[in-house]
């Protein structure tokens, strides 16, 4: 098995290690300044192959790839939004099933998520096949020796159907994927409006992080599904997660990864959320939202 990972501007992909323990440490690296990501990634890796083959351009990577990786009966890209993208391209080169969103890889079967989440499908997985392994599933364990690494130059021919970058914009912590997203703000059943609820996108935009919601809020439809974290939501894994009013269901928490910093706001000094937190504040989160955001606005004014 080998994991693919696609690397942007030295950056990998929310699930790169996950993935690369998957595979039990062979990994490919693809993209632009690859060799800035391997600090990251030895650890758990065995083998490396890089390919410093610049901005994202999954067909032709597709292309150019097929003769290297089709020795590799399994193929498993981390399911984000890059990764996603580039297992499609891959089993379509190489004219191989792909399971997408994959929960477990054994020896013979596969499962994979499906309706959004609210149902696992168990496969007997072909031979050889493309799979995209879900963010936040699975754990990471370190791999043993010295871990060896080559590179794969950009070959002559190298053409694709892609589509042509025109600008990269910075992202809007509105519409960031809440997978990828670094830093998480949720909001549970103990915010009371959902104008009160909407304050956390302010919130969220001072510091730059992305919003989420617990199942309880996205039935009220004060917010899109897929901001919903949890079992029939989305899998997140950021660094900094803050809960208000969140209680910490087990639903909830786990869709939640292992963020290395939790902010817990709650009322109830009890709750799982606030057992979870590092920092846990026993306070209305209705008062503490304006008070944030005018504190973040303050700040900025300051500055
Ligand atoms: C099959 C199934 C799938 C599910 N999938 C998901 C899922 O994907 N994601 C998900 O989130 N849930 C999911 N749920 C629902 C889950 O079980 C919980 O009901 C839900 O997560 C609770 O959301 P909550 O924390 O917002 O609300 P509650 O559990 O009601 O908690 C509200 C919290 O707010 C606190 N609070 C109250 N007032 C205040 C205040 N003024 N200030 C601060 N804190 C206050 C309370 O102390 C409490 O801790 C699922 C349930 C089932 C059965």
């Amino acid at each position: 098995m080998i994991a693919v990972l696609v690397v942007r501007h030295g950056v990998l992909p929310a699930g790169a290690l996950e993935a690369t323990s998957e595979a039990q440490g062979n990994v490919l690296v693809i993209g632009s300044n690859c060799s800035a990501a391997l600090p990251e990634l030895s650890p758990y890796a065995t083998r490396i192959t890089i390919c410093e083959w610049g901005n994202f351009a999954p067909s032709a990577w597709a292309n150019a790839l097929t003769a290297h990786i089709g020795l590799e009966q399994r193929i498993v890209l981390p399911a984000s939004p890059d990764g996603r993208d580039f297992a499609a391209h891959l089993a379509q080169s190489l004219q191989r099933p792909l399971y997408a969103g994959a929960l477990r890889i054994g020896a013979i079967t596969i499962e994979l998520v499906r309706w959004s989440g609210q149902a696992v499908e168990t496969l007997v997985a072909a031979q050889e096949f493309v799979a995209t392994l879900q963010v936040g599933v699975r754990s990471i364990e370190e791999a043993p020796g010295e871990v060896v690494v080559t590179s794969l130059q950009v070959p002559e021919s190298f053409t694709g159907n892609d589509a042509e970058v025109v600008d990269v914009l910075p992202p809007d912590a509105a519409s960031i994927d809440l997978s990828e997203a670094p830093r998480i703000i949720c909001g549970g059943a103990g915010i009371q409006t959902s104008s009160t609820f909407h304050a956390l996108f302010d919130i969220a935009e001072e510091l730059s992080a992305s919003v989420g919601a617990t199942r309880v809020i996205t039935d009220r439809s004060w917010v899109e599904h897929q901001r919903q974290i949890g079992t029939t939501g989305v899998v997140v894994n950021p660094q900094l997660y803050i809960a208000l009013g969140v209680s910490g269901a087990v639903q909830h928490t786990s869709g939640l990864g292992q963020p290395e910093h939790i902010v817990s706001i709650n009322t109830d000094p009890h709750c799982p959320m606030m057992q979870l937190a590092d920092l846990g504040i026993v306070s209305d989160a209705n008062e503490v939202l304006p008070a944030l955001l005018h504190a973040l606005e303050q700040r900025k004014s300051n500055a």
